[in-house]
């Protein structure tokens, strides 16, 4: 994996917490995104090389939401960049790891991605991402 790309956050709304991040990282947030498949808005932030990933969920029963209500607004998931996407699931497959969708999905961020059952990874939700070219 080249090197983390994101990190997403679950939040409860873009609305307070886009501020309070522009304020932390003490730099604006430079995208948001509807992902209709996920049922998510997203904004993004850099940190030097490194995103941040805000999520709010749009539907009542998305899988954002659905996190909140269990674990509250908090760290939701590491994402590492590939160079091929199709090869690493492969490989990850291999090596014992669940997937949870089985083909390269459209993401945020003109990117096709995978993530990997927490159950699998130590608890950490982890997705794979691939810049589409
Ligand atoms: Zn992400």
């Amino acid at each position: 994996m080249l090197k983390v790309e994101h990190i997403g956050i679950a939040v409860k709304t873009l609305a307070d917490s886009v501020p309070l991040f522009e304020k932390l990282l003490n730099s604006q947030c430079y995208k948001t995104e509807r992902v209709e498949s996920e049922k998510v808005n997203t904004a993004f932030f850099k940190s030097g090389d490194t995103k941040i990933e805000l999520l709010e969920s749009i539907a009542e029963n998305g899988v954002i939401a659905k996190f909140i209500e269990k674990k509250g607004e908090s760290l939701h998931h590491i994402a590492f960049e590939v160079e091929n996407i199709e090869l690493e699931m492969a490989r990850l497959k291999s090596e014992g790891f669940i997937l949870l969708n089985e083909k390269p999905k459209r993401g945020a961020d003109n990117k096709f991605v995978c993530f990997l059952h927490p159950k699998s990874t130590n608890g950490v939700l982890i997705e794979l991402c691939e810049e589409i070219k």
